[in-house]
């Protein structure tokens, strides 16, 4: 009996810890809960009072019909796991702006053209109280034929209350990345050979010192890369950033 109520205990442990990772992270922003959920490799959803925000929608429907229509939405670049135009006709976009690089803007549908909101690297924009900063993202070293060349992506800082969000796109290790201050939540990509390995994620991370960070975006050609020893590589330099793991690649 005493080992049945045990095993019926850890079960419930269990899964309250799933429910948990489906319905959300919860963060305090000082106005408000924000909600984080991590949806599919570079793709996530945050809301917050009444705003839902998507980064990067890919996954169609499938990923993206539990949420809400988007009210904005942000892009990062112009590869289809980042700019997708079937999964923009899969959902509801009629009331969201879109925040995007002008190599975006230029690649998506004459129908969106009212909705867009241009910000190049180094430029900000304020959204309903959400302060959008956008920054460079890019291969290293720097060259006109790599695979994301400086200028044409946008990473994006959101503040949002009192939070302080990075969201890297598909970047290498760049300067503009380890120089940021007070990023309490971080989104950092991690796929070879398109953006950066775990050590070079491991140890810019540890140069700039988010409080929480989510390795994303880490499928390569390779399959996917190990974040445990991502974590396990950050957790040796500073046992105080919280990395946070997640289900990125349902179903896989
Ligand atoms: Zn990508």
């Amino acid at each position: 009996m005493k080992k049945l109520l045990l095993v019926t205990l850890m079960l419930s442990v269990v899964s309250s810890i799933q429910g948990q990772t489906s319905s959300g992270d919860h963060f305090d922003t000082g106005k408000g809960s924000l909600t984080i959920y991590p949806v599919l490799h570079g793709t996530l959803a945050l809301t917050w009072g009444n705003r839902t925000i998507l980064v990067d929608p890919y996954g169609g429907k499938d990923a993206l019909g539990a949420f809400s229509e988007p009210d904005l939405i942000l892009i990062t670049d112009i590869h289809g796991d980042h700019l997708n135009s079937e999964t923009l006709d899969e959902i509801n976009t009629e009331n969201a702006l879109f925040v995007v690089p002008q190599a975006v803007a230029d690649k998506m549908d004459e129908k969106y053209r009212q909705q867009i909101k241009v910000l190049q690297n180094g430029t900000e924009t304020v959204w309903n109280d959400i302060e959008i900063v956008a920054l460079p993202m890019y291969n290293l070293p720097e060259s006109a034929d790599s695979r994301h060349t400086k200028g044409r992506g946008n990473g994006y800082v959101l503040t949002i209350g009192n939070k302080k969000i990075y969201i890297s796109g598909d970047t290498e290790d760049i300067p503009e990345m380890r120089a940021l201050k007070d990023i309490d939540i971080s989104f950092i990509c991690m796929n070879m050979p398109y953006t950066m390995n775990v050590e070079q994620a491991a140890d810019a991370v540890l140069e700039f010192k988010p409080r929480v960070v989510y390795p994303y975006h880490y499928r390569g050609s390779g399959g996917l890369s190990d974040v445990e020893k991502f974590k396990s590589l950050v957790n040796a330099g500073d046992k105080n950033i919280e990395v946070r793991l997640r289900d990125w690649y349902p179903g896989n």
